[in-house]
């Protein structure tokens, strides 16, 4: 990319294959996905740490090429994924298990290439039974929904958990991920037609109701008017409210996904009325990006790829994405 804009910014050019730094690993990709990051990123929406010429993507899976000087626990031939971002492993943040809020976390850029930078603490070994189109998507979305879920709002045996943004890439795992600790899921989605598939996947219930529709009469009568344990909020300012009034007394309210840029507005007395408690989310630890690869080994989430394109199709794919209109990601493969 040499500038921010359509689609048809996306081009293809050659480059020197990059110079990795002793703490770097070169990875030749196998598959990159196409994330709603990436889309911002192109079309001007995402400003922060744009340079040009500028080559996207963040979530790569591919095998070692070479390693540098510093590298000690992965060699040429390992097959990888990685997380999104990448961080000191220094800090104070990194050292107390906040290492998502690194203060000199970067993200991960350069996937839809041949060949790819990162530093070894941003990547994690994934066994052969993966394929690198499944891989490429978990540090952004099977991670995130294990954090949510598991380690951040605790979900329990028996619990009631509301999901929101249910068919997006974050939604779909936390689907799997609840439903497998034991919960009863219900899934909240904007399409009649994602219905089925969510159903599918192993959630209970499914409420389709368009952005802004007050869905939590159709929550009390499914939970005897008890409300819910817990919601993961993929969506953010556009179902709060029918979400928090979703929400049983004594809930958590896990946040993961703000999609549109409005504020929410709430009467503090309501929330403690309810004494619900609030927990910002916020990506996926090296260690939280193992458990989801072991998961996915296991079988009992499953990735959920949409298409897989060559590079050179990359504008076509982003144009799918931006539309969104597909379950799973977008696959590009150099
Ligand atoms: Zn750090």
């Amino acid at each position: 990319m040499h500038e921010q804009g359509a689609p048809s910014v996306l081009r293809i050019e050659d480059m020197p294959v990059p110079v990795i730094k002793a703490n770097e690993v070169l990875i030749k990709v196998g598959a990159v996905g196409v994330s709603y990051h990436d889309v911002v990123e192109r079309n001007g929406a995402y400003q922060r740490g744009v340079h040009f010429p500028m080559v996207l993507g963040n979530e790569v899976a591919g095998t070692v090429e070479k390693v540098g000087d510093l590298v000690t626990t992965l060699k040429a031939g390992d097959r990888v994924c990685c997380k999104p971002f990448q961080v000191c492993g220094m800090c104070r943040r990194c050292r107390n298990g906040m290492e998502t809020a690194c203060k000199k976390r970067r993200g991960v850029r350069g996937g839809y290439a041949e060949y790819v930078a990162i530093t070894e603490e941003a990547l994690v070994k994934i066994p052969d039974s993966l394929t690198f189109e499944e891989a490429c998507m978990l540090g952004a979305s099977t991670g995130v929904a294990l954090n949510a879920v598991r380690d951040v709002a605790k979900v329990q045996i028996g619990e009631r958990v509301l999901v929101t943004g249910a068919s997006g890439g974050c939604g779909i795992p936390s689907v799997e991920i609840a439903r497998a600790s034991g919960a009863t899921v219900i899934a909240v989605t904007r399409s009649e037609a994602k219905r089925q598939e969510l159903l599918d996947i192993g959630a209970h219930h499914v409420i389709v109701a368009p952005d802004g529709k007050d869905f939590s009469g159709d929550v009390n009568a499914l939970t005897q008017d008890e409300g819910v344990d817990v919601v993961i909020d993929n969506v953010g300012s556009r179902v709060f409210t029918p979400s928090f009034k979703s929400l049983a007394v004594g809930g958590r309210y896990a946040f993961v996904g703000q999609l549109f840029r409005e504020e929410i507005s709430i009467n503090p007395a309501r929330i403690f009325f309810k004494r619900a408690r609030f927990i910002g989310v916020g990506s996926c630890r090296r260690d939280q990006l193992e458990d989801a690869v072991a998961l996915v080994a296991s079988g009992k989430v499953k990735p959920r790829v949409a298409k897989v394109l060559p590079l050179e199709q990359a504008a076509e794919a982003h144009a799918m994405v931006e539309g969104g209109d597909v379950v799973g990601r977008v696959v590009l493969k150099p």
